[in-house]
This record gives structure tokens, sequence and C-alpha cells, in this order.
């Protein structure tokens, strides 16, 4: 079909806002090759960052005979005194999830003992004590499940910042040996997904963290990675960054230790412990391969939303391009590449609208992407694509 008079005008117009606007001439000229390091740099080796995170997980756990450990049973212990004089935690009386260690200013006016200052919150999520809990949380098989004690090692580590974390849970179980109607025997973490979607939403939302089987950030570490790493802060930088902050809040502890000393006349005190001391302070920042191998599972995860978001967005003006920098990020097959090139459509607002790989630069084999999109338009009301840019045309 013929290009209307009208059609002609607005692209005339759109090409004299792009001549008038791309300041360094790399839109209009188009060879300007774009930087894509920081693909690069997320996705370099997903197995081998995944294998990082869980040796790091491991090593982060609280050692045997430490500090953070004698600190955790000291908190389960005191936790099930609460739960049997209260019915609850304290601090769930109080209004926190957080059990919390006394802050140094209070703990070294009684004592200039600095092993309290090592201590890290503990975030105590116990779904049969929280508000709107069912009476009894079901098995996945339909069955009730019973509660199973708590866990060994008691806590997991939580990264974040100022400084680390601990999530305390309980084990729930559906008995195998029960008298009348014995269940299947799985049993799930008070943190497991089945456990969560049977709380009310608006407790399901105040879960402090993302875990996975070998790696746990704080929703807020993981908000910001978000926004770091699809911007030129990389993880290395963010891995730098927490890592800056959490020793950081260790030497600025230290010092309040050393001058309360001063202060209240105290000499000779203990020394106080370095920041990477296992059995002390125990401070260890996540590295920049546990932080890519975490938000490549959260991408993972989340994937089927995105794809939803996608397919939502507008492509009234569309412009579509083949590229192929990061397709030495795929596999192949007996080491020969299966896809020579990707596809991507981007609309009106510089958003991705439609993305595939192709064995091919002919505009044949991209015939089912676009039909989808066609499709996909019409569901969410947008209206049909109207102008599309594409810097090679062929016939079909
Ligand atoms: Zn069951």
């Amino acid at each position: 079909s013929r290009i209307s008079a009208d059609d002609l005008a607005a692209l005339n117009q759109q090409l004299d806002y792009i001549n008038e606007h791309d300041e360094h001439g790399d839109v209009a000229t188009g060879d300007q090759e774009i930087n894509e390091s920081l693909i690069d740099e997320v996705f370099d080796n997903l197995e081998s960052n995944q294998t990082a995170a869980e040796v790091e997980f491991e090593a982060s756990e609280a050692q045997p005979g430490s500090v953070l450990q004698n600190q955790l049973r000291g908190v389960l212990k005191r936790l099930l005194k609460e739960i049997n004089k209260y019915n609850m935690p304290l601090c769930y009386r109080r209004g926190d999830f957080f059990d919390r260690p006394p802050h140094p200013v209070f703990a070294l006016r009684c004592s200039l003992e600095p092993t309290q200052l090592y201590w890290r919150k503990v975030f105590i999520w116990l779904p049969n004590l929280l508000p709107g809990c069912p009476s009894t949380f079901k098995c996945t098989c339909g069955k009730p499940l019973i509660r199973n004690g708590f866990n060994d090692p008691i806590a997991r580590r939580v990264r974040s910042m100022p400084a680390d974390y601990f999530l305390l849970t309980n084990r729930f179980l559906c008995p195998p040996r029960r008298q009348n109607n014995p269940g299947c025997g799985r049993s799930f973490q008070g943190t497991d997904p089945h456990i969560l979607g049977q709380l009310p939403l608006f407790v399901q939302r105040a879960f402090p963290a993302y875990i996975t089987a070998r790696a746990a950030v704080s929703k807020l570490v993981m908000w910001q990675m978000l926004n770091t790493f699809s911007s030129r802060l990389g993880p290395a930088k963010f891995s730098g960054l927490v890592s800056e902050i959490q020793y950081r809040t260790h030497a600025e502890t230290e010092l309040m230790y050393i001058s309360a000393a001063n202060h209240y006349r105290q000499f000779g005190v203990k020394q106080f412990s370095a920041f990477d001391d296992p059995h002390g302070y125990a401070g260890s920042p996540p590295s920049t391969p546990y932080l890519k191998g975490l938000f490549t599972d959260y991408t993972n995860a989340n994937r089927i939303y995105v794809d939803r978001y996608i397919a939502s967005l507008p492509l009234t003006v569309a412009s579509g391009d083949h590229t192929f920098a990061f397709l030495k990020h795929t596999g192949g097959l007996k080491g020969e590449p299966i896809f020579t090139a990707a596809y991507t459509l981007m609309n009106e607002h510089e958003e991705v609208r439609g993305h595939c790989f192709v064995p091919s630069k002919s505009m044949t084999v991209l015939q089912e992407m676009f039909q989808g999109v066609k499709q996909g338009l019409q569901d969410a009301n947008n209206l049909p694509t109207q102008l599309f840019y594409t810097d090679s045309p062929q016939r079909t």
C-alpha cells in the first residue's frame, strides 16, 4: 500500500525531530557502537556465579562456637520462653518483627565487653503466630500440617545494609505417622512460598527478603540491585558499595567501643574484633558472583511478569533492528551457534516490545513474532502500529 500524504508529513516531522535532537549524530547515522558491557558484566558465567554463591552462603553461616552462633542459641531459648508465657515473641508484642540486640550506646553503659556489639538483628518469622494466620496450615496434598520445631543452623543470614541480619523461622510437617489421617511426609520451612501463600496478602508483603536455596538478600538490597544493574553501576561496583557500608558500620561500632572505654575510664579492655573474624564480628559482604547469581535467579523467577508487562506495551511507532553483540552468551549445539542474531522491537518510548533470537537476517523468520505482537496490541486495547522504522527494508 502507498504511504499517504499525512503519513509522509508525520514521517518527515519525526526525521526532523531526530536531526534536531540527536546531538551525537548516533541515531541518524546508525554507526555508533552500543556499549553492551553491562550485559557482559551480569551474564558472564552463570554456573560459576551460582557455585560461588553456594560456597559463600555456607561460609557466611554462623560458625560453631562463634559469637553469632551463641547469640542465635540465646535468642531461640528466650523466644521459646516468651512464646510459653505470652503466646508470642516479645518483639511481636512490641509491634516489631526484629529481635534486636541492644544499641552499642546502651550495651556499653552496662559493660565494656565487645561481644554484644557483634550481634545482628534477628527477623522472627513464625507464620502460625502472625495476625490473620489460618488455624492450621495445609500441605500441598491438602492435609493439615503440624509445627515441627526449629532449624539447625538456627537462622539464615540475610545480606543487607548497613549490616546483615538473621532470619529465624520454624518448620512444618505433614506427619506420615499421624494416627488418623496420616500425612504425606513433606516438610516445609515457615519461609516456604506455599506457607506464605496461606497468609493474608498484607502479612505476606511483610516478608523481608528474597531467598533461594543458596542465597538470601533483603528486599532493600534486591531493589537497589534492580535499579543499579540496569544502569552504569553494575554488580561489581554494587558489591563494592555493600562492602564499603558494612566495613564502615563495623568501624563506627569499634569507634563507639573505644571511645566508651575512654569515657568510662576503662583501660586494657579487650581488642575489638577484626571485620572478618568468623568467631568475632564475622562480617562477610556479598561478592560480585554471589549477587550476580541471585540477580539471575530473581530474573528467572519474575520472567513471566516481565513478559506480561512487555506484552501490554503499545507499539504505535515501532523500530526494529538486528543485534549481534550478546549472541556470544548463548549456548550452541556441538559448538555450533544456533542463532546468528537477535531482533529487537522498540516502541515510541524506547521500551523493548518484542525480542527474539533468529537463525538468519531474513524477515520471514520474524513473521510469528510480528503476528504475536499484532495480537497482543489488540488484546491490550492498543492502537495498531502506525509507523515502522527499519534500516533494512525487505519484501516478503
Ligand atoms: Zn502432605
